[in-house]
């Protein structure tokens, strides 16, 4: 009965799985990858070969494009977790079910291959790469901008394997070192974000700017925005609409960290001084 229970649970998976990854996707992911290689090692060889290139210019682009990089799975994954709905026709079945399918099985990432993993933030980023290939050399400017756009698409890439590295229970040596300094994604820092009601810590490349954004509130305040204009309430898709509205109340209350840190930090300095402590003493 027990093993019955298990085939059938394996069976309904495996089906699952097939329904949502079809071999035109992969295709189609496969497609993607070879052409995203194809026209970064085309940037790579322009570089390589032009009068403007230098190693700081390329460490600085590459550097600031891991920041752009994180902010952006940020935001991106901000998005899929926060609004829409799963029933929405094209997006909400391609862009949020994944995203809301993470929250309850965080493992199933480690089970994709290289493709399905990779193959979408490949496509995404297509257009930013043709368009770091063909941006002129002619100064050193035009070859930074470049060279950012190349670097940031890059980590973009990165960011599914980097996220995907982060849930598996045993990453392989190099990987774990690299988490451990955190120069990728560690997964106790990323385990920050899987803690309900998961509405802090989106950054999943590297997670450098996890810390800065809850600092300045910046998801609650694009929160209360969007709120503000559209009359939409975050997560109400997800949680609930009862859940979604007193989240969103209490976080709407709430003073972003950086000014409670300096509110208290006023309150210490224009705190009364103690009275010195008397110093005669009994001899
Ligand atoms: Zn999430
Ligand atoms: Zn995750």
């Amino acid at each position: 009965m027990k093993n019955e229970l298990k085939n059938q649970l394996r069976q309904q998976d495996a089906k699952a799985l097939a329904q949502g990854y079809s071999p035109a996707i992969r295709a189609m992911d496969i497609a993607s990858i070879v052409t995203f290689v194809g026209l970064e090692s085309a940037l790579v060889w322009r570089l390589w070969s032009g009068a403007h290139t230098g190693p700081w210019l390329v460490l600085c682009a590459v550097l600031l494009g891991y920041l752009a990089a994180d902010f952006v799975s940020g935001v991106v994954h901000w998005m899929g977790d926060t609004w829409g709905s799963t029933e929405m026709p094209v997006l909400g079945k391609a862009f949020i079910r994944p995203f809301r399918e993470h929250h309850v099985d965080e493992k199933a990432i480690t089970r994709h291959d290289f493709a399905e993993t990779n193959g979408n933030n490949c496509l995404v980023s297509i257009p930013v790469a043709i368009l770091a290939v063909v941006l002129p050399h002619s100064s050193p400017g035009w070859v930074f901008v470049s060279t950012f756009l190349g670097a940031m698409i890059f980590w973009v890439m990165a960011t599914n394997q980097f996220h995907k590295w982060s849930h598996m229970d045993e990453p392989p040596a190099l990987i774990g070192f690299l988490q451990r300094v955190h120069l990728i994604l560690p997964p106790a820092h990323h385990q920050i974000h899987h803690t309900a009601p998961y509405n802090k810590y989106y950054c999943i490349t590297v997670g450098w700017m996890n810390k800065p954004l809850a600092m300045i509130g910046f998801f609650p305040a694009m929160e209360r925005l969007i709120t503000w204009a559209t009359g939409l309430i975050p997560r109400k898709d997800d949680i609930g609409t009862e859940a979604a509205l007193e989240l969103f109340e209490a976080t709407a209350s709430a003073e972003p960290p950086v000014v409670q840190a300096a509110k208290e930090l006023l309150e210490a300095t224009t705190a009364e001084e103690p009275k010195p402590v008397s110093s005669a003493r009994p001899s």
